[in-house]
Protein backbone atom coordinates (compact mmCIF):
# COMPACT_ATOMS: atom_id res chain seq x y z
CA UNK A 1 0.00 0.00 0.00
CA UNK A 2 1.00 3.83 -0.75
CA UNK A 3 0.91 6.56 1.47
CA UNK A 4 -1.99 8.48 -0.77
CA UNK A 5 -3.92 4.99 -0.80
CA UNK A 6 -3.84 4.93 3.03
CA UNK A 7 -4.92 8.29 3.70
CA UNK A 8 -7.67 8.31 1.18
CA UNK A 9 -8.84 4.41 2.98
CA UNK A 10 -8.14 5.85 6.37
CA UNK A 11 -10.42 9.05 5.62
CA UNK A 12 -12.87 7.10 4.21
CA UNK A 13 -13.34 4.00 7.14
CA UNK A 14 -11.66 4.52 10.39
CA UNK A 15 -12.85 6.64 13.16
CA UNK A 16 -11.83 10.10 12.50
CA UNK A 17 -10.62 10.70 15.97
CA UNK A 18 -6.51 11.14 15.10
CA UNK A 19 -4.61 13.49 13.89
CA UNK A 20 -1.42 11.52 12.18
CA UNK A 21 1.66 12.58 10.99
CA UNK A 22 2.41 12.51 7.20
CA UNK A 23 3.81 8.97 7.35
CA UNK A 24 2.49 5.44 6.23
CA UNK A 25 5.42 3.30 8.21
CA UNK A 26 6.39 -0.30 7.19
CA UNK A 27 8.89 -1.96 9.23
CA UNK A 28 11.37 -0.69 12.17
CA UNK A 29 14.94 -1.98 13.31
CA UNK A 30 16.16 -0.95 16.25
CA UNK A 31 15.87 3.02 16.63
CA UNK A 32 14.97 3.16 12.83
CA UNK A 33 11.52 3.24 10.97
CA UNK A 34 11.12 3.03 7.23
CA UNK A 35 7.77 4.47 5.44
CA UNK A 36 6.41 2.74 2.26
CA UNK A 37 9.07 3.94 -0.37
CA UNK A 38 11.68 2.88 2.08
CA UNK A 39 12.88 5.45 3.72
CA UNK A 40 14.82 5.33 6.73
CA UNK A 41 14.07 8.01 9.92
CA UNK A 42 15.16 8.19 13.24
CA UNK A 43 12.59 7.18 15.35
CA UNK A 44 13.03 9.55 18.29
CA UNK A 45 9.34 8.85 19.94
CA UNK A 46 8.99 4.76 19.84
CA UNK A 47 4.99 4.91 19.84
CA UNK A 48 4.98 7.07 22.48
CA UNK A 49 7.23 5.74 24.79
CA UNK A 50 6.34 1.73 23.93
CA UNK A 51 9.05 0.07 21.90
CA UNK A 52 11.16 -0.04 24.95
CA UNK A 53 13.90 -2.10 23.14
CA UNK A 54 13.68 -0.90 19.79
CA UNK A 55 12.18 -2.50 16.64
CA UNK A 56 12.38 -6.19 15.66
CA UNK A 57 14.72 -6.92 18.41
CA UNK A 58 15.29 -10.68 17.72
CA UNK A 59 15.58 -12.34 21.07
CA UNK A 60 11.62 -10.76 21.21
CA UNK A 61 10.94 -11.90 17.76
CA UNK A 62 12.26 -14.93 18.60
CA UNK A 63 10.02 -15.40 21.66
CA UNK A 64 6.97 -14.17 20.46
CA UNK A 65 6.78 -16.75 17.68
CA UNK A 66 7.87 -19.96 19.54
CA UNK A 67 4.64 -18.71 22.00
CA UNK A 68 2.10 -18.09 19.49
CA UNK A 69 3.30 -21.89 18.15
CA UNK A 70 3.04 -23.04 21.40
CA UNK A 71 -0.17 -21.56 23.57
CA UNK A 72 -1.17 -17.79 22.71
CA UNK A 73 -4.17 -17.15 24.65
CA UNK A 74 -5.67 -19.15 28.11
CA UNK A 75 -8.10 -16.81 29.69
CA UNK A 76 -7.89 -16.67 33.38
CA UNK A 77 -10.20 -20.08 34.26
CA UNK A 78 -6.27 -21.65 33.98
CA UNK A 79 -2.89 -21.18 35.54
CA UNK A 80 -0.73 -20.03 32.84
CA UNK A 81 3.24 -20.45 33.19
CA UNK A 82 4.48 -16.71 31.47
CA UNK A 83 1.49 -15.09 33.56
CA UNK A 84 2.96 -16.26 37.05
CA UNK A 85 7.19 -15.67 35.91
CA UNK A 86 5.88 -12.14 34.36
CA UNK A 87 4.04 -11.85 38.29
CA UNK A 88 7.01 -13.00 39.91
CA UNK A 89 9.01 -10.77 38.26
CA UNK A 90 6.95 -7.49 38.30
CA UNK A 91 6.62 -7.84 42.13
CA UNK A 92 10.15 -8.17 41.93
CA UNK A 93 11.30 -5.43 40.24
CA UNK A 94 8.41 -2.73 42.29
CA UNK A 95 8.75 -4.19 45.27
CA UNK A 96 4.50 -3.85 45.17
CA UNK A 97 2.95 -6.82 46.50
CA UNK A 98 0.34 -8.33 43.83
CA UNK A 99 -0.06 -7.30 40.56
CA UNK A 100 -3.52 -7.51 38.18
CA UNK A 101 -2.42 -7.99 34.47
CA UNK A 102 -4.28 -5.62 32.14
CA UNK A 103 -4.24 -5.37 28.00
CA UNK A 104 -3.73 -1.19 28.36
CA UNK A 105 -2.94 1.48 30.71
CA UNK A 106 -6.19 3.13 30.54
CA UNK A 107 -8.01 -0.29 32.15
CA UNK A 108 -4.45 -0.03 34.71
CA UNK A 109 -6.24 2.95 36.14
CA UNK A 110 -9.56 1.83 35.92
CA UNK A 111 -8.77 -1.36 38.10
CA UNK A 112 -7.19 1.28 40.49
CA UNK A 113 -10.01 3.77 40.58
CA UNK A 114 -11.95 0.24 41.61
CA UNK A 115 -9.88 -0.65 44.15
CA UNK A 116 -8.90 2.45 45.43
CA UNK A 117 -12.71 2.82 46.28
CA UNK A 118 -13.39 -0.73 47.32
CA UNK A 119 -10.65 -0.52 50.06
CA UNK A 120 -11.37 3.11 51.09
CA UNK A 121 -14.76 3.03 50.93
CA UNK A 122 -14.72 6.93 50.05
CA UNK A 123 -15.90 8.01 46.56
CA UNK A 124 -13.16 10.96 46.01
CA UNK A 125 -10.45 10.83 43.77
CA UNK A 126 -8.35 13.20 43.20
CA UNK A 127 -6.20 13.66 40.19
CA UNK A 128 -3.75 16.97 38.92
CA UNK A 129 -4.44 19.72 36.88
CA UNK A 130 -2.38 18.91 33.20
CA UNK A 131 -2.44 15.13 33.83
CA UNK A 132 -3.64 12.32 31.58
CA UNK A 133 -5.13 8.95 33.15
CA UNK A 134 -7.17 7.68 29.96
CA UNK A 135 -9.92 7.80 28.08
CA UNK A 136 -12.59 5.67 29.22
CA UNK A 137 -15.12 7.00 31.77
CA UNK A 138 -13.16 6.41 35.03
CA UNK A 139 -9.62 7.33 33.68
CA UNK A 140 -11.30 10.20 31.86
CA UNK A 141 -12.54 11.65 34.79
CA UNK A 142 -9.07 11.82 36.07
CA UNK A 143 -7.72 13.66 32.28
CA UNK A 144 -6.99 17.00 32.73
CA UNK A 145 -7.64 18.17 29.21
CA UNK A 146 -11.55 20.02 28.86
CA UNK A 147 -11.74 18.84 25.33
CA UNK A 148 -11.02 15.21 25.91
CA UNK A 149 -13.44 15.51 29.26
CA UNK A 150 -16.25 17.78 28.30
CA UNK A 151 -18.85 16.35 25.35
CA UNK A 152 -18.86 13.25 27.62
CA UNK A 153 -20.11 14.56 30.58
CA UNK A 154 -21.93 13.47 33.04
CA UNK A 155 -18.40 11.96 34.32
CA UNK A 156 -17.92 9.56 37.30
CA UNK A 157 -18.92 11.66 40.37
CA UNK A 158 -16.01 12.35 43.04
CA UNK A 159 -13.12 13.62 40.73
CA UNK A 160 -11.14 16.82 41.38
CA UNK A 161 -8.40 18.37 40.10
CA UNK A 162 -4.96 19.37 42.16
CA UNK A 163 -2.74 21.77 40.50
CA UNK A 164 0.27 19.70 39.65
CA UNK A 165 3.50 20.02 41.59
CA UNK A 166 1.85 21.92 44.13
CA UNK A 167 1.51 20.71 47.63
CA UNK A 168 -0.41 23.14 49.15
CA UNK A 169 -3.00 22.94 46.58
CA UNK A 170 -3.30 19.05 47.21
CA UNK A 171 -3.75 20.01 51.20
CA UNK A 172 -7.01 22.23 50.02
CA UNK A 173 -8.27 19.64 47.61
CA UNK A 174 -7.87 16.47 49.93
CA UNK A 175 -10.95 16.17 52.55
CA UNK A 176 -13.38 13.40 54.58
CA UNK A 177 -13.86 11.68 51.32
CA UNK A 178 -10.38 11.17 49.76
CA UNK A 179 -10.48 7.74 48.94
CA UNK A 180 -7.20 7.95 46.43
CA UNK A 181 -4.77 10.71 44.82
CA UNK A 182 -3.39 9.97 41.65
CA UNK A 183 -0.18 11.25 40.19
CA UNK A 184 2.41 11.28 37.17
CA UNK A 185 6.18 11.12 38.30
CA UNK A 186 6.85 13.15 35.19
CA UNK A 187 3.32 14.78 33.19
CA UNK A 188 3.94 12.68 29.88
CA UNK A 189 1.28 14.50 27.62
CA UNK A 190 1.57 17.29 29.90
CA UNK A 191 4.63 18.29 28.56
CA UNK A 192 7.03 16.44 30.07
CA UNK A 193 6.77 18.35 32.99
CA UNK A 194 9.26 17.75 35.90
CA UNK A 195 8.03 18.53 39.29
CA UNK A 196 10.15 19.73 42.21
CA UNK A 197 12.31 17.43 44.00
CA UNK A 198 10.33 16.26 47.11
CA UNK A 199 6.83 16.57 45.12
CA UNK A 200 6.41 12.78 45.47
CA UNK A 201 6.99 12.44 48.76
CA UNK A 202 5.14 15.11 49.93
CA UNK A 203 2.00 13.97 48.25
CA UNK A 204 2.68 10.54 49.99
CA UNK A 205 3.49 11.93 53.45
CA UNK A 206 -0.41 13.93 52.46
CA UNK A 207 -1.70 11.09 51.45
CA UNK A 208 -0.91 9.23 54.93
CA UNK A 209 -1.86 12.02 57.01
CA UNK A 210 -5.36 12.32 55.45
CA UNK A 211 -6.18 7.94 55.39
CA UNK A 212 -5.90 8.11 51.48
CA UNK A 213 -4.04 5.90 49.28
CA UNK A 214 -1.90 6.96 46.59
CA UNK A 215 -1.95 5.70 43.15
CA UNK A 216 1.09 6.27 41.43
CA UNK A 217 0.63 5.98 37.39
CA UNK A 218 4.09 5.61 35.96
CA UNK A 219 2.35 3.79 32.29
CA UNK A 220 4.53 6.41 30.63
CA UNK A 221 7.82 6.82 33.46
CA UNK A 222 8.49 3.02 34.05
CA UNK A 223 10.68 0.82 33.29
CA UNK A 224 13.68 2.66 32.72
CA UNK A 225 12.39 5.61 30.65
CA UNK A 226 13.33 8.74 32.99
CA UNK A 227 16.55 6.65 34.42
CA UNK A 228 15.59 3.97 36.95
CA UNK A 229 13.52 1.39 36.74
CA UNK A 230 10.47 3.52 38.03
CA UNK A 231 10.75 7.07 38.80
CA UNK A 232 8.76 6.61 42.52
CA UNK A 233 11.59 4.72 43.96
CA UNK A 234 14.20 7.72 43.09
CA UNK A 235 11.75 9.53 45.57
CA UNK A 236 12.20 6.81 48.17
CA UNK A 237 8.36 6.28 48.64
CA UNK A 238 6.10 3.26 48.38
CA UNK A 239 2.55 3.77 46.79
CA UNK A 240 -0.36 1.77 48.07
CA UNK A 241 -1.35 1.32 44.08
CA UNK A 242 1.46 1.64 40.93
CA UNK A 243 0.42 1.81 37.26
CA UNK A 244 2.33 0.43 34.27
CA UNK A 245 1.62 -0.35 30.68
CA UNK A 246 3.83 0.92 27.93
CA UNK A 247 7.09 0.13 27.67
CA UNK A 248 6.56 -3.05 29.75
CA UNK A 249 5.46 -4.68 26.54
CA UNK A 250 7.85 -3.38 23.99
CA UNK A 251 4.61 -2.78 21.57
CA UNK A 252 2.74 -5.56 22.36
CA UNK A 253 0.07 -4.32 24.50
CA UNK A 254 0.26 -4.87 28.17
CA UNK A 255 -0.57 -2.91 31.31
CA UNK A 256 -0.10 -4.01 34.76
CA UNK A 257 -2.17 -3.04 37.93
CA UNK A 258 0.18 -3.20 41.24
CA UNK A 259 -0.81 -3.00 45.10
CA UNK A 260 0.02 -3.51 48.52
CA UNK A 261 -1.83 -4.16 51.77
CA UNK A 262 -5.10 -4.86 50.00
CA UNK A 263 -7.29 -6.88 47.66
CA UNK A 264 -9.98 -7.49 45.63
CA UNK A 265 -12.77 -10.03 46.80
CA UNK A 266 -13.04 -12.99 44.41
CA UNK A 267 -14.87 -12.05 40.66
CA UNK A 268 -14.62 -8.01 41.52
CA UNK A 269 -12.20 -7.30 39.08
CA UNK A 270 -11.20 -9.27 36.08
CA UNK A 271 -11.13 -9.44 31.99
CA UNK A 272 -11.11 -12.10 29.06
CA UNK A 273 -7.72 -11.44 27.56
CA UNK A 274 -5.77 -10.09 30.75
CA UNK A 275 -1.95 -11.48 30.82
CA UNK A 276 -2.24 -13.89 28.17
CA UNK A 277 0.84 -16.68 27.73
CA UNK A 278 1.80 -14.77 24.20
CA UNK A 279 1.56 -10.89 26.10
CA UNK A 280 3.10 -12.26 28.93
CA UNK A 281 6.17 -14.10 27.25
CA UNK A 282 6.38 -11.15 25.70
CA UNK A 283 6.88 -8.76 28.32
CA UNK A 284 8.70 -11.06 30.14
CA UNK A 285 11.22 -11.12 27.70
CA UNK A 286 11.97 -7.21 27.81
CA UNK A 287 12.24 -7.08 30.97
CA UNK A 288 15.30 -9.86 30.59
CA UNK A 289 16.35 -7.68 27.40
CA UNK A 290 16.39 -4.32 30.05
CA UNK A 291 18.22 -6.06 31.96
CA UNK A 292 20.69 -7.70 30.46
CA UNK A 293 21.65 -4.96 27.94
CA UNK A 294 21.51 -2.32 30.82
CA UNK A 295 19.04 -0.47 29.14
CA UNK A 296 18.34 1.67 32.45
CA UNK A 297 21.59 2.77 32.96
CA UNK A 298 21.68 3.78 28.93
CA UNK A 299 18.54 5.65 29.10
CA UNK A 300 20.27 7.27 31.82
CA UNK A 301 23.35 7.83 29.92
CA UNK A 302 22.16 8.86 26.24
CA UNK A 303 19.27 11.30 28.15
CA UNK A 304 21.97 12.91 29.49
CA UNK A 305 24.05 13.50 26.28
CA UNK A 306 21.10 14.61 24.76
CA UNK A 307 20.45 17.27 27.39
CA UNK A 308 24.09 18.22 27.22
CA UNK A 309 24.20 18.59 23.47
CA UNK A 310 21.07 21.08 23.97
CA UNK A 311 22.35 22.81 26.54
CA UNK A 312 21.15 26.88 26.31
CA UNK A 313 17.78 25.54 25.13
CA UNK A 314 14.57 24.85 27.20
CA UNK A 315 15.06 20.84 27.25
CA UNK A 316 13.15 19.53 30.58
CA UNK A 317 12.84 15.78 31.67
CA UNK A 318 14.62 13.00 32.86
CA UNK A 319 16.83 9.89 31.28
CA UNK A 320 15.29 9.11 27.46
CA UNK A 321 11.78 11.40 28.20
CA UNK A 322 12.36 14.47 27.43
CA UNK A 323 10.80 17.45 26.09
CA UNK A 324 12.41 20.25 24.27
CA UNK A 325 10.40 23.62 24.18
CA UNK A 326 10.04 24.87 20.59
CA UNK A 327 7.82 28.01 18.86
CA UNK A 328 5.12 26.14 17.33
CA UNK A 329 5.15 22.77 18.02
CA UNK A 330 3.29 21.05 15.35
CA UNK A 331 5.11 22.61 12.43
CA UNK A 332 8.15 21.72 13.96
CA UNK A 333 7.29 17.79 13.86
CA UNK A 334 6.46 18.25 10.72
CA UNK A 335 9.75 19.76 9.61
CA UNK A 336 11.41 17.31 11.35
CA UNK A 337 9.73 13.60 9.39
CA UNK A 338 10.57 15.78 6.19
CA UNK A 339 14.55 15.88 7.86
CA UNK A 340 14.24 12.03 8.52
CA UNK A 341 13.28 12.20 12.03
CA UNK A 342 10.07 11.05 13.97
CA UNK A 343 8.57 12.87 17.27
CA UNK A 344 5.94 13.95 19.10
CA UNK A 345 4.88 16.95 20.79
CA UNK A 346 2.38 18.09 23.94
CA UNK A 347 1.34 22.18 22.23
CA UNK A 348 5.09 23.53 21.61
CA UNK A 349 7.14 20.89 23.79
CA UNK A 350 8.81 18.90 21.61
CA UNK A 351 8.83 15.31 23.12
CA UNK A 352 11.38 12.96 22.82
CA UNK A 353 10.99 9.09 24.02
CA UNK A 354 13.37 7.00 21.96
CA UNK A 355 14.20 3.25 22.24
CA UNK A 356 15.56 2.53 25.34
CA UNK A 357 18.32 0.92 23.38
CA UNK A 358 19.37 3.85 21.33
CA UNK A 359 22.97 4.28 20.71
CA UNK A 360 24.33 7.43 21.88
CA UNK A 361 25.50 8.36 18.07
CA UNK A 362 22.13 7.63 17.07
CA UNK A 363 20.63 9.77 19.23
CA UNK A 364 22.92 12.52 19.32
CA UNK A 365 22.64 12.34 15.15
CA UNK A 366 19.12 13.19 15.65
CA UNK A 367 19.50 15.26 18.23
CA UNK A 368 21.75 17.32 14.99
CA UNK A 369 18.66 17.16 13.20
CA UNK A 370 16.53 18.69 15.67
CA UNK A 371 19.20 21.85 16.41
CA UNK A 372 19.09 22.47 12.46
CA UNK A 373 14.87 23.63 12.89
CA UNK A 374 15.44 25.46 16.21
C1 LIG B 1 -0.56 6.68 27.92
C2 LIG B 1 -0.91 6.90 29.34
C3 LIG B 1 -2.05 6.33 29.91
C4 LIG B 1 -3.03 5.52 29.12
O1 LIG B 1 -2.44 4.35 28.65
P1 LIG B 1 -3.04 3.58 27.36
O2 LIG B 1 -2.14 2.40 27.22
O3 LIG B 1 -2.99 4.54 26.23
O4 LIG B 1 -4.40 3.17 27.70
C5 LIG B 1 -2.28 6.53 31.27
N1 LIG B 1 -1.43 7.27 32.01
C6 LIG B 1 -0.32 7.83 31.49
C7 LIG B 1 0.60 8.61 32.37
C8 LIG B 1 -0.02 7.68 30.13
O5 LIG B 1 1.06 8.25 29.61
Amino acid sequence: MEYKEAVELEKRCFAQVFGRLPLLLTKGKGSYVYDDKGRRYYDMFAGIAVSSVGHAHPKVVKAISAQAGKLMHVSNWVYSEPQLVLAKKLTGLTGMERVFLTNDGTSAVEGAFKLARKVSGKPGIISMEHSFHGRTMGALSATWAEKYRKPFEPLVPGFKFARYDDLDSLQDAIDKDTGAVIVEPILGEGGVKVPLDGYLKGVRDITHDKGALMIVDEVQTGFGRTGVWFDYKRAGIEPDILVLAKGLGGGFPIGALMYSGMDFEKGQHGGTFNGSPLACTVANTVIDIIKKEKLVENSKKVGDAIKKELEGHSIHGRGLMLGLDVEDGPKTVLELIKRGVVTIHSQNTLRMLPALNIKRREALAAVKIIKEVL
